[in-house]
């Protein structure tokens, strides 16, 4: 099937980005938020990104200007109604999502492809409370997402393979690099980075070195362009702690045991950048 029309669930950090990524691409775009509010903020994000794209002479005006007339936005589901394929980019919430998948259910064609671009519910889970379980799949994009070339395309139980060969190509569209991943707990790039993180605060803990140096020591030494206790304070450290759990809830082995130094500094509310101090102070 050819993807023309996307629809975007949620106008927040992500689902602007990805309008704004599938717009500049050429596609028609529908970003629906429950809150209008977000939508007109949302909205407003895309065309202060698109303007500082023409600024570096990234982007030409005319195609600044045919991108935006390609985004309608709104607080209607019934807007969706045209979209090949809708991207659910709306709060990491297990209920709400679910409430969100009914809802397109009813208001999509049949043949309708839906994904969502959750961090970590399980696709299969959510495909199993749709009822088009096979046209259903995870589009991971990352932040932010004009910027970010990675997607994650991830494979349900139950998604067929032409969803998966549909989205795989619309992600190449989109000019990003789409990888396949089957669905599991952190999918691959989280399932790998997070435990890293969690392992700096172990270095830290055991006092190998100061966070500067461990932080050095990743970027000269694995030419990271940041290190992990400085990423950690940008993702927020309850953030890593709660996917941290997350594994340890789902995979049962003890390699993914959370930090105690980590546990302690989301205990004290040091959570990163968010709330002016994490490892680091801002
Ligand atoms: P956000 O809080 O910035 O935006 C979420 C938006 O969803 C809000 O505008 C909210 O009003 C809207 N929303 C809530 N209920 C809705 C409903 N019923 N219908 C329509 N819109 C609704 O969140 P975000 O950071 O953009 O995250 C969105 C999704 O992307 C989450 O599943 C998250 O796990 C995932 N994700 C986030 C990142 C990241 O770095 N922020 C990276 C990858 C994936």
């Amino acid at each position: 099937m050819e993807i023309q029309t996307v629809g975007v669930i949620g106008a927040g950090t992500m689902g602007n980005g990805i309008a704004q990524a599938c717009a500049v691409s050429g596609l028609e775009v529908v970003m629906v938020d429950i809150d209008e509010a977000a939508v007109q903020r949302g909205l407003a994000t895309v065309a202060a990104s698109l303007d500082r794209l023409v600024k570096k002479a990234k982007l030409t005006l005319d195609d600044q200007v045919a991108a935006l007339a390609r985004i309608r936005v709104g607080t209607d589901y019934a807007l969706l109604k045209p979209a090949q394929l809708v991207i659910e980019a709306a709060t990491e919430n297990e209920a709400l999502k679910r409430k969100i998948l009914a809802q397109l259910d009813a208001t999509l064609p049949a043949d309708a492809i839906v994904a969502t671009n959750t961090s970590s519910i399980s696709i299969t889970k959510l495909a199993a409370a749709t009822q088009r379980s096979d046209r259903f799949i995870g589009m991971h994009f990352f932040n932010p997402v004009p910027m970010m070339a990675l997607v994650e395309v991830i494979r349900g139980l139950q998604t067929s393979d032409a969803t998966h060969d549909a989205v795989h190509a619309m992600a190449k569209k989109l000019g990003k690099t789409p990888v396949t991943v089957k669905n599991a707990p952190g999918f691959v790039v989280n399932r790998i980075l997070i435990p890293m993180v969690n392992e700096a605060f172990f270095v830290l803990a055991d006092g190998l070195a100061t966070p500067e140096d461990i932080d050095a020591g990743m970027k000269l030494g694995c030419n990271h362009p940041i290190g992990p206790l400085a990423l950690a304070d940008m993702i927020g450290l309850d953030v890593c702690l709660a996917v941290m759990n997350v594994y340890v809830e789902e995979f049962a082995d003890s390699k993914y045991r959370p930090c105690p130094l980590l546990k302690e500094m989301v205990a004290a509310g040091w959570l990163g950048r968010k709330t002016g101090r994490g490892v680091y102070r801002y």
